[in-house]
């Protein structure tokens, strides 16, 4: 039987591919979102939209009180690193205080509500560790991956202090799209190394560049664990269900693959698959691009089952590619 979930950022990139992962697990889903970066269209039928902003708190209990929400999944925030050290307040209030405010209203509730958070790997800034356990040490190096932190350790104190039961997800490298095709990845600043490479096919750039290869990698470029959109929804589906069966109250998992692809193996696919050779230019490192980031991914698999249905890096770039070849403009049209 049904539960509602309410999903904050279903409207966005990974959002939305939950919200589909939940509707097929069997859950009611509502969705809590500005709009600022989401895009209603990406919204199936049904799925009612709360648009409104988490740093209004009533328009927050409301939405709880209107569902009546049984568990939250937590995504809505501003996700760009560059940005984030530009424009630093914003996204601390943004982040920090929205992700605050939806705390004190769960709280205020009185009723005990479940929480999935979206984290980042980011959290662990450079390290050493290859690959990264959840236990490494937290040290982000960015204002966005400060936010995240900053949002795991007030929801690690509310569940210290209160019970607050929590899964925080830790994401690596997400890509790829819905394999129906008709969501997948639209912000208006691309940044993301496949992303970018299907523009480039379409012509909407001119040519690729690979940020360093004289890293100390096999192939001189950076690794990356990329994971597939879908199943990073399903690992969301999972630990709601565990947190919903009273199984964990309190979980941190890395959610990668546990593998890394260097930028040359990424283009390379991304050449096979939409059959033209991509211009390539090799260019100066990406200041604060860490030569390998790869998820020590065992938790998840052992505590969770977590078992990919999209591994290869061919099922990414194909559904990634499937998405921006039919949606050249992303929502807008
Ligand atoms: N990258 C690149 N050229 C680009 C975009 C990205 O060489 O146009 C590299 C980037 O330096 C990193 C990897 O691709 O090593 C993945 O970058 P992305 O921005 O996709 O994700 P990040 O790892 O920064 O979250």
């Amino acid at each position: 039987e049904g539960m509602t979930i309410l999903v904050t950022g279903g409207a966005g990139y990974i959002g939305s591919h939950t919200v589909r992962a939940l509707l097929r697990a069997g859950h009611e889903v509502a969705v809590f979102d500005n709009l600022s970066s989401g895009h209603a269209a990406a919204l199936p039928h049904g799925v009612r939209l709360f648009q409104a902003d988490l740093l209004n708190p009533d328009a927050i209990m409301q939405a709880l009180a209107e569902t009546q929400a049984e568990a939250i999944i937590h995504f809505a925030a501003r996700i760009e690193v560059g940005e984030s050290m530009r424009e630093p307040l914003g996204y601390y209030r943004n982040n920090v205080l929205g992700s605050l405010n939806l705390l004190q209203a769960m709280q205020d509730t009185g009723r005990r509500i479940p929480l999935v958070f979206s984290s980042t790997a980011a959290v662990y800034g450079t390290t050493d560790a290859v690959p990264i356990p959840e236990s490494a040490p937290l040290r982000p190096e960015s204002v966005y991956g400060e936010t995240k932190l900053m949002t795991e350790q007030m929801i690690r104190a509310a569940h210290a202090a209160h019970g607050q039961p929590y899964t925080v997800l830790r994401y690596f490298n997400v890509c790829g799209a819905a394999p129906e095709a008709d969501i997948g990845e639209a912000h208006a600043s691309q940044t993301h190394l496949i992303e970018l490479a299907c523009m480039t096919a379409l012509g909407k750039r001119a040519k690729m560049m690979v940020f360093g290869d004289d890293y100390p990698t096999p192939d001189g470029t950076c690794l990356r664990d990329y994971i597939h959109v879908q199943d990073l929804a399903d690992a969301h589906v999972l630990a709601l269900g565990a947190l919903l069966s009273g199984r964990f109250d309190a979980a941190t998992y890395n959610v990668g693959l546990g593998q890394g692809f260097s930028v040359r193996e990424v283009l390379d696919t991304v050449d096979q698959v939409v059959g033209v050779r991509l211009p390539r230019e090799v260019a100066g490192r990406r200041p604060g691009d860490p030569p390998r980031l790869v998820a020590d991914a065992a938790r998840i698999r052992e505590e969770l089952g977590f078992a990919p249905q999209f591994p290869e890096l061919r099922q990414m770039v194909e559904t990634a590619w499937a998405w921006h070849r039919t949606h050249p403009n992303g929502f807008e049209f």
